[in-house]
C-alpha cells in the first residue's frame, strides 16, 4: 500500500469544492459519465488504429446506486488506468486542473449560470462524497489500481484484484447528498445531461413485452424478460448526415427531445458544418403564438453529447431563441461569462453561420414550395419579422421572401406587393400608401370602404409590425404604411386636389361650433371634409403616427417619443360636409331634432370602430328601437 499527498497550494480544497456552485451539485454526474464515456471512445481509437490489440467489443457504462451502503457506482469498459497514469492524471493533472480552476473562476462563478458545468471534472465527485475510490485497470498488461481518498489531500494506493478491463468510480455519498442515491433523482440527471451521450448508458433493469408465441390464446399474457435499462440514444438524428435522414425522423427526433410537446414542428433546418468552426445540431420551427416572451430557451446547448445549457442567448441571435433543437459545438468557450461569450469571435460566426443557414432555408422553402410557405407564414412571421428587425444581413436576405398577406388571402412579396399596388395607390406626391388593417372584423367597414376603391387592404397582426413598417419606410423609396382607419380614404392616399364643398365658409364654421358643442368626449377633434356625396357622412379615424408610435412602445423600444405609452387615446371624427345627413343637420331647427341626429350619427361612427360601449351602447339600442317603432 501506498499513500501520499496530493501536490496543492491551497491547502485543503475539497471544502472550496463543496461549496463551489452550491446550486449545481448535480454536475457530478454528468463529469464522471462524461470521463467514463472519454475513456471508452479513447479505447475504441486505440483499437481502429491498431495501437491496442485488444477487443473492443460493445461497450457500455453502468450507474449503480447502493442506498444501504450509502454508494454509488459508475462503471465503464474504456481503457482504464495504470498505477503511473492514476498518479499523474487524477492526483497531478486533475487536481492541477480543478485548483486552477477554482482560483480562476471563484468570484465571477455566480453571475453566470454556464460557469462551473465544465472544468471541475474527476474532483466535483467531492461536491456530494465524503470519500471517492477508483478501481482500475489499464487495458496494458499492469496490474489493477485501488486508489481512495477521503476528501483530504492525502490519498492512498494499492494493488487491486480487477481482472476486466476499464475504471469503478465508487462515491461514498456524504450524509447531506443522500438524494443522489434516488433513483428517481439519478434518472432526472442522466436523462437531463446525458440523454445523447455517445456510449450507451445502463441503469437498472426493466421489463421488456415480447410477441406472442405462435397459437397463443388471447387471453394467455404476452412473455416478458428482464433487460438492460438504457437512457440514452447514443446516435441522434444530429450526428447523422442530412442525407440518411427521412422527415419522419425528424419528427421523431423532436418528440423525444420534447415528449410533452404534442404539437409537429413546421420544418427543421439541418446544421452541419466543420470550418472554421464545429457546429452540428437540428433547428425546428415550432409553431409560434404572438407571445414573444413565452417561447425561449427551449434551444439546448451540448458539447460533443454532453447537455451544457438550455439558455443558449449570446450564441444564438436574439430572434432565433423562439426556435428549439439542439446545437453541438466543442468550439463554444464554456467556461466564460455572458458578455465574454458575445465578444467571442467564434461565438460570433457561429452566430452568423446559423442567421444565413435560417434565410437559405426560408428562401429555398419559399422557392420550392411557395404554397406550403404561405400555410405556414403565420406561423412564423414573427421570428423573420423580428430578425428583419433586429440583424441588417438578415433583412437583406428576408426582404425577398417575407410575405404581406391581404385580407383577402393572397401572399405578396414585397416586390409583388409593390408593382401590384403603385399604379392605384401612388398618391398625387408620388408616395405609394400600402394600406393594412390589424383587425379584420374590428375594421370591417374601413376595409370594406378601402376596397369599393380597389385598393389592396394587407392584414398585419404581428406585435412587432409597427418596427418593422418603420424599418421598410425608412430602407424603401416613396412609400408609406397607413391602416385603413388611420384617416378618410381619400386624405389616406390623397390624388388630386379636395373636392369643392357644397357648404359655404359661413356655414361650415356654424357646424364646427355646433358639432364641438355637442360632442363632449374630449378624445375627439373634429375635422371638416368635402367628399363625394355617398361617402360615409361621420368616420372616425385614428391618426396613423400617434397610434403607431404608442404601439410601438408597448412592444418596446423604438418608438423614441417619450411618455407615449401613457398617453390617452386621440380620434378625428371627420364630417363629410357633401353629404345629405350633414346639410340636414345644419338646416335642421327644432334643438331636439338636432340632438338626436348628432347622437345617432356619432353612435354609428363610433360602433363602426368598436368604440360603442357599456352604457352609450345601451342608449344607443334603446333610441334605435324608438325610431324603428
Ligand atoms: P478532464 O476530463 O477534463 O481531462 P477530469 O478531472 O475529469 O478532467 O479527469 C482527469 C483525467 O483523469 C482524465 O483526463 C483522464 O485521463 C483520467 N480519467 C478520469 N476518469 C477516467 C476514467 N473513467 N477512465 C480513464 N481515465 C480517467
Ligand atoms: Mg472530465
Amino acid at each position: 500500500m501506498a499513500t501520499g499527498k496530493i501536490n496543492v497550494s491551497v491547502d485543503n480544497i475539497f471544502p472550496l469544492i463543496k461549496k463551489f456552485l452550491y446550486s449545481d451539485h448535480e454536475i457530478f454526474l454528468r463529469e464522471l459519465i462524461s470521463n467514463a464515456t472519454d475513456a471508452t471512445l479513447k479505447m475504441k481509437h486505440l483499437t481502429t488504429i491498431g495501437e491496442a490489440k485488444v477487443e473492443y467489443g460493445n461497450p457500455i457504462i453502468e450507474v449503480k446506486a447502493d442506498k444501504e451502503g450509502k454508494k454509488l457506482h459508475i462503471i465503464d469498459q474504456g481503457l482504464g488506468m495504470t498505477e503511473e497514469e492514476v498518479r499523474k492524471y487524477i492526483n497531478e493533472v486533475a487536481f492541477s486542473g480543478a485548483e486552477e480552476f477554482l482560483n480562476k473562476y471563484e468570484d465571477s462563478a455566480k453571475d453566470s449560470g454556464i460557469i462551473g458545468h465544465f472544468g471541475l471534472g474527476f474532483y466535483s465527485a467531492f461536491m456530494v462524497a465524503h470519500k471517492v475510490e477508483i478501481i482500475t485497470k489499464s487495458f496494458k498488461d499492469e496490474p489493477a489500481v485501488h486508489w481512495s481518498c477521503d476528501g483530504s489531500p492525502e490519498f492512498i494506493m494499492e494493488l487491486a484484484e480487477k481482472e476486466t478491463r476499464g475504471t469503478e468510480i465508487i462515491l461514498h455519498i456524504a450524509d447531506d447528498s443522500t438524494e443522489f442515491l434516488e433513483d428517481g433523482k439519478i434518472n432526472e440527471l442522466l436523462t437531463k445531461y446525458n440523454k445523447f451521450m455517445p456510449i450507451p448508458i445502463k441503469f437498472g433493469m426493466k421489463t421488456e413485452t415480447l410477441p406472442k408465441p405462435e397459437g397463443a390464446k388471447e387471453e394467455d399474457p404476452a412473455p416478458t424478460q428482464e433487460v438492460d435499462n438504457i437512457i440514452n440514444n447514443p446516435n441522434p438524428a444530429w450526428t447523422k448526415q442530412p442525407a440518411d435522414l427521412k422527415p419522419e425522423d425528424y419528427k421523431s427526433f423532436y418528440r423525444e427531445l420534447y415528449p410533452m410537446q404534442f404539437e409537429e414542428p413546421l420544418f427543421h433546418i439541418h446544421l452541419n458544418v466543420d470550418y472554421p468552426f464545429n457546429l452540428t445540431g437540428i433547428l425546428y420551427f415550432p409553431k409560434l403564438s404572438n407571445d414573444l416572451n413565452q417561447q425561449k430557451d427551449r434551444i439546448q446547448l451540448y458539447q460533443n453529447q454532453v447537455f451544457v445549457t438550455d439558455n443558449v442567448e449570446g450564441i444564438v441571435p436574439e430572434f432565433l431563441t423562439m426556435l428549439r433543437g439542439v446545437i453541438d459545438s466543442p468550439d463554444i468557450p464554456l467556461n466564460v461569462s455572458r458578455s465574454y461569450l458575445q465578444a467571442d469571435g467564434a461565438v460570433k460566426k457561429i452566430s452568423s453561420y446559423i442567421t444565413r443557414k435560417v434565410a437559405d432555408k426560408m428562401n429555398s422553402l419559399f422557392k420550392n414550395d411557395r404554397a406550403e410557405f404561405e400555410a405556414k407564414w403565420n406561423d412564423i412571421k414573427i421570428v423573420i419579422e423580428y430578425g428583419m428587425l433586429s440583424e441588417d444581413k438578415f433583412f437583406d436576405k428576408a426582404d425577398k421572401f417575407a410575405l404581406y398577406p391581404t385580407v383577402d388571402g393572397s401572399y405578396f412579396t414585397f416586390e409583388e406587393l409593390q408593382e401590384k399596388i403603385k399604379d392605384t395607390q401612388t398618391d398625387k406626391d408620388g408616395k405609394t400608401v400600402i394600406l393594412y388593417a390589424s383587425d379584420k372584423e374590428a375594421q370591417h367597414s374601413y376595409i370594406e370602404t378601402a376596397k369599393a376603391k380597389g385598393y389592396e387592404v394587407l392584414l398585419l397582426d404581428s406585435p412587432i409590425i409597427g418596427h418593422l413598417m418603420q424599418k421598410l419606410e425608412s430602407s424603401k423609396e416613396n412609400i408609406s404604411f397607413a391602416r385603413v382607419d388611420a384617416d378618410h380614404i381619400d386624405k389616406l392616399i390623397q390624388k388630386e386636389e379636395t373636392q369643392i364643398s357644397k357648404l359655404s365658409e359661413e356655414e361650415k364654421e356654424t357646424l364646427k361650433k355646433e358639432l364641438e358643442e355637442a360632442i363632449t368626449d374630449k378624445s375627439f377633434t373634429v375635422q371638416l371634409e368635402a367628399m363625394d356625396s355617398d361617402s360615409s357622412p361621420f368616420t372616425i379615424t385614428e391618426p396613423e403616427f400617434m397610434r403607431r408610435m404608442k404601439e410601438m412602445q408597448q412592444t418596446g423600444g423604438g418608438g423614441g417619443m417619450f411618455g407615449m405609452g401613457s398617453m390617452p387615446d386621440m380620434y378625428n371624427l371627420i364630417v363629410n360636409t357633401n353629404h345629405p345627413l350633414v346639410s340636414e343637420f345644419l338646416n335642421t331647427k327644432t334643438a331636439k331634432k338636432k340632438e338626436r341626429l348628432i347622437n345617432q350619427s356619432l353612435d354609428l361612427a363610433k360602433l363602426s370602430k368598436g368604440l360603442l360601449k357599456g352604457k352609450a351602447l345601451t342608449d344607443f339600442i334603446k333610441r334605435s328601437y324608438e325610431m324603428v317603432k
